[in-house]
């Protein structure tokens, strides 16, 4: 074979022009690069065959299959197979994507045309690439492999179908199955990618955790508060460190004759909560051991909602504040610190007074921190069980609280009380 049919059967594996091929080919043959490794290179160039030393993928376990792989060939068994829309390029392109195992381990995947995956099949997939995801590979295939439905049995130690719990869900989480509840739910308008857009936003509950949702789509049977619903086919991000259930218009959602029961806050030490970089719905039990700067009477901009300082707004420039209440305080349980923020109604309990009543007390000292300095003198020192949504940050740990109540009776009676529930 001489460098024009080298040429002509790398350019037809590419699927790129002959000429270019040669032209490259020539140049690197001219400077004794040997043909292989020349054709090699363009492969490269050209984003196929991206290493091996092999123009043919190579038969991988799963186990094995590292971003440095370059292109593999695998027989897995799908462990779930989600369907969801992306902008790719200016275009809307659907993809399909979720996990496959062999019996060596499990990896995500993406599939870039429609295969007719379906959850459960044992497939043997050539020529699919290996990109690097959040720090873990990922297998993607599309136009240029092949995807065959394999007649065997693949002994996988992992679960098919995306069943899950609550409590289970991970961000990046895909083709997920769940039977939950609906705890609450609001119809927001949103900017879209398209222009104004409605959508559903709420929390779901199963007996395990409690979770925010988004649908992507106003869906009646999602409407309702307190439906039980099964859902097939959702997938998990992150928002605001903790995962968010996102159901999109591929999702099926079907309402659930048996009712779903909703567990209550996951009691955690402070600890816990923060290890696992933020937690929906959890209860801590602590001592509050300072109130911060910031808490009490406080101004926000009226644009952004931001905390202002002296009317100066950090975006918006000077501004006239509106008027609020609000507490940043440390709980400590022993295990750890997180700050506790209190919204204006939580504060307004603590403080046993309303928005007013600290306006007035304010213009009474002619010092508005006089409110910060009652609430500091009635929490802190004090134990809480505080309930609410943890999110990990730069700056640390921040529980917005949902329920802010001082712990009943004093710590030995507590203990008493505990241990006999342990032993009925
Ligand atoms: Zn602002």
């Amino acid at each position: 074979m001489d460098v024009d049919d080298h040429a002509e059967e790398l350019a037809s594996d590419l699927g790129v022009d002959k000429e270019e091929v040669a032209e490259g080919l020539r140049n690197l043959v001219e400077y004794s690069v040997p043909m292989e490794e020349a054709k090699q290179s363009l492969r490269r160039k050209y984003g196929g065959d991206s290493g091996g030393g092999s123009s043919t993928p190579t038969s991988a376990d799963l186990a094995d299959v590292s971003p440095d792989s370059g292109n593999v060939t695998v027989t897995a068994t799908l462990l779930t197979v989600g369907k969801r829309s992306i902008r790719y390029n200016g275009d809307d392109h659907v993809i399909f994507e979720g996990e496959l195992a062999d019996e060596t381990g499990k990896l995500s995947y993406t599939a870039w045309e429609d295969f007719g995956l379906s959850a459960g099949d044992v497939v043997q997939i050539g020529n699919a690439g290996v990109r690097e995801y959040e720090g873990y590979p990922e297998l993607n295939f599309g136009e240029s492999s092949t995807v065959t439905t394999v007649d065997q049995t693949l002994d996988v130690p992992y679960d098919v179908g995306g069943e899950a719990s609550l409590a289970e869900l991970d961000s990046g989480d895909r083709g997920v199955a769940l039977d939950v509840r609906v705890v609450e739910v609001e119809r927001k308008t949103i900017d879209g990618r398209d222009g104004e857009t409605e959508i559903l936003s709420g929390v779901l509950g199963d007996e395990s955790a409690r979770l925010p949702f988004t649908a992507w789509e106003p869906t009646p049977a999602l409407e309702e508060e307190g439906a039980s619903v099964h859902i097939e086919n959702a997938y998990v991000r992150e928002f605001r460190g903790v995962p968010e259930v996102n159901i999109s218009e591929f999702s099926v959602v079907a309402p659930r004759e048996a009712a779903v029961e909703v567990g209550g806050p996951t009691r955690m030490t402070v600890r816990e909560a923060v290890s696992g970089g933020g937690a929906y719905d959890v209860e801590l039990v602590g001592n509050v051991i300072e109130v911060r700067d910031g808490s009490g009477l406080i101004q926000r901009c009226p644009e952004c909602g931001r905390v202002i300082q002296k009317g100066q707004c950090r975006t918006h420039g000077q501004v006239d504040g509106e008027d609020d209440l609000r507490v940043k305080a440390i709980l400590d349980d022993g295990t750890g610190t997180t700050t506790v923020v209190l919204d204006r109604e939580t504060t307004e309990d603590v403080y046993g007074g309303t928005l007013e009543d600290a306006l007035d007390a304010a213009r009474e000292a002619m010092d508005q921190e006089v409110v910060a300095d009652d609430i500091r003198e009635s929490v802190v020192g004090k134990e809480y069980e505080v309930r609410g949504h943890l999110s990990v940050d730069e700056y640390g740990a921040n529980l917005e609280a949902v329920r802010f109540r001082e712990s009943a009776g004093d710590p030995a009676e507590r203990a008493h009380a505990l241990l006999t529930e342990v032993s009925a």
